[in-house]
């Protein structure tokens, strides 16, 4: 059978959803390996919780160098030990890192490599979604390992658990890679939602708001969702650029999706619609976004929203 590794993921020092989505994917392809990557010391404590039913073996690498030169480090330690098992696949989650240390692991190893996959097969066919979801590619890696990263949220997760064998493998990284260091580091700033290409449910705003994102936030609250945005409310200073959705921002892919004042700009629907289920409260019964709409609010987001909350709050009480 042919062994696949998988990149575990960390929200801190708690494993991410994203890692049993990963360890769904690659037992579709062969005998699953979760790699960790570990400060010094904390291998066994994260390597603790990669316990996903499809994970035979979790390989944990320490090195203060993961935290201090970022991606180059991490991607060397990786490709040494792709070199060494030479897998069919490694697979890793979407994000700006992620795309990042894929692309310098394929450089690495000489291998192929194709980005924000929404699915992938056992047979190692990737499914990317491109101009705007209007295109479906399937492509496939034609040298060394194939090197897919995947989009959140794109898959249910295998909810089994298992006892994977733990080894601890030396780690190498090289002088090469330690030409650009990490000097300080912004964490985000912690509002007690959930990180948005992670969310199950986002409740987003755009120019509709008028800069007034706090029915859209009371909203989002009460249904445990992150809050998303357009560009034009990120532009003009509402909302911070980090939670933008679209082409110039996140591509999110939640259960549910709800668009607050935002018309459906193509480059807006880039990044989110491949959503499950879109919900779209527009007072414009011509806006294109209801062209996407599973449920649609034809009506105003000041008396939509908080009549929708009031009504969650009433089904919860
Ligand atoms: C290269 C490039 C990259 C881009 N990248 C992105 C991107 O990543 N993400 C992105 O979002 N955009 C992106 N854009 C911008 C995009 O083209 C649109 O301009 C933007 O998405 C519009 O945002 P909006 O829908 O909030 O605003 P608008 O298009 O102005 O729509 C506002 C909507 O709100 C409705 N509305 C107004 N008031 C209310 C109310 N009280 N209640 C209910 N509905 C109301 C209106 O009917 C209207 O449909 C990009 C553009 C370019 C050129």
């Amino acid at each position: 059978m042919s062994e696949v590794f998988i990149l575990a993921d960390f929200v801190g020092d708690k494993i991410a959803r994203t890692t049993s989505e990963l360890a769904t994917y690659g037992a579709r392809i062969g005998d699953v390996t979760a790699i960790v990557l570990a400060a010094p010391g904390k291998g066994p404590a994260l390597a603790s919780q990669v316990v996903n039913g499809t994970i035979s073996k979790v390989l944990v690498m320490e090195s203060e160098d993961f935290d201090r030169y970022g991606v180059s480090a991490s991607a060397e330690a990786i490709a040494h030990v792709l070199s060494e098992h030479k897998p069919a696949a490694l697979l890793i989650t979407t994000s700006a890192f992620g795309k990042e240390l894929a692309g310098c692991v394929a450089v690495l190893t000489d291998s192929g490599l194709i980005t924000d996959a929404v699915d992938v097969t056992a047979e190692l066919v990737a499914t990317q979604i491109i101009f705007g979801g209007s295109t479906s590619v399937h492509s496939r890696v034609s040298h060394g390992s194939s090197i897919i990263t995947l989009r959140s949220n794109s898959v249910t997760p295998d909810a089994t658990t298992s006892s994977p064998e733990i080894i601890n493998v030396p780690t190498v990284v090289s002088e090469r890679a330690k030409h650009a260091e990490v000097i300080t580091r912004q964490p985000p700033v912690a509002e007690g939602r959930p990180e948005l290409t992670e969310a199950q449910i986002i409740v987003s705003g755009g120019r509709g708001t008028n800069g007034d994102f706090s029915p859209v936030e009371t909203f989002a609250d009460l249904l445990g969702a992150a809050v998303g945005a357009s560009r034009a409310a990120t532009d003009a200073g509402w909302y911070p650029h980090s939670y933008q959705v679209g082409q110039t921002g996140k591509t999110v892919s939640p259960q549910l999706y709800v668009a607050c004042g935002i018309s459906g700009a193509i480059q807006h629907r880039a990044g989110m619609q491949t959503s499950k289920t879109i919900v779209v409260i527009n007072k414009d019964p011509d806006a294109p976004i209801f062209e996407l709409a599973d449920f649609g609010v034809v009506g105003d987001l000041f008396t939509v929203l908080p009549q929708a909350s009031e009504g969650v709050r009433a089904h919860k009480s």
